[in-house]
């Protein structure tokens, strides 16, 4: 079963993360294809830079921009929001904490591995938390987080089990 602390459905998400590049009849390098992209590029305009560059360097693209006139010397660098965590809790109030920098979307996964049943707390920012209440062994339960904000955007993930004391949960954590 998927939760979410966000009433948002993907669309909304993906439009939330489209930057409209100003005055521009080209392609819109800054519109993300789909909610799986995760390689983006991000222009650093140069000192005194015109305003074309500086526009160019707001957002993220997720298309490779092509430079808007010659003799550009702004940097294009590439960037990605790619979250690939994967770890495990054993035995009664274990602990894990992931810092990490991702998009405005990640997915918590937490399959129960351990016999008996248990569950475990998600805390996200240490703000919002979220249990999976007494899960099934081999079942697994995913959460869906996100915010608002300039890409990469700075996550903490904390976990902790509820169970008894042979309990023991994997958990992934994805875009
Ligand atoms: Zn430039």
């Amino acid at each position: 079963m998927d939760s979410s602390h966000h009433a948002m459905t993907t669309e909304e998400f993906i439009r939330k993360e489209v930057f409209k590049s100003s005055g521009s009849s080209k392609r819109d390098t800054r519109t993300r294809r789909n909610d799986l992209q995760t390689e983006y590029w991000k222009v650093i305009p140069n000192e005194g830079a015109c305003e074309k560059c500086q526009a160019m360097g707001e957002g993220v693209h997720w298309e490779k921009p092509e430079r808007p006139h010659p003799n550009c010397k702004c940097q294009i660098k590439p960037g990605s929001i790619r979250v690939g965590i994967f770890g495990k809790l054993e035995g009664w109030r274990d602990t894990s904490s992931d810092t990490f920098t991702a998009g405005q979307s990640i997915k918590v996964i937490i399959i129960n591995r351990g016999l008996g049943l248990g569950g475990v707390w998600v805390t996200v920012d240490g703000t919002v938390t979220r249990s999976t209440g007494h899960m099934r062994y081999g079942s697994s339960k995913t959460f869906h987080f996100s915010k608002f904000g300039e890409i990469p955007l700075t996550w903490q993930v904390e976990l902790m089990s509820d169970g008894a004391d042979e309990c023991f949960f994997e958990y992934k954590i994805r875009n």
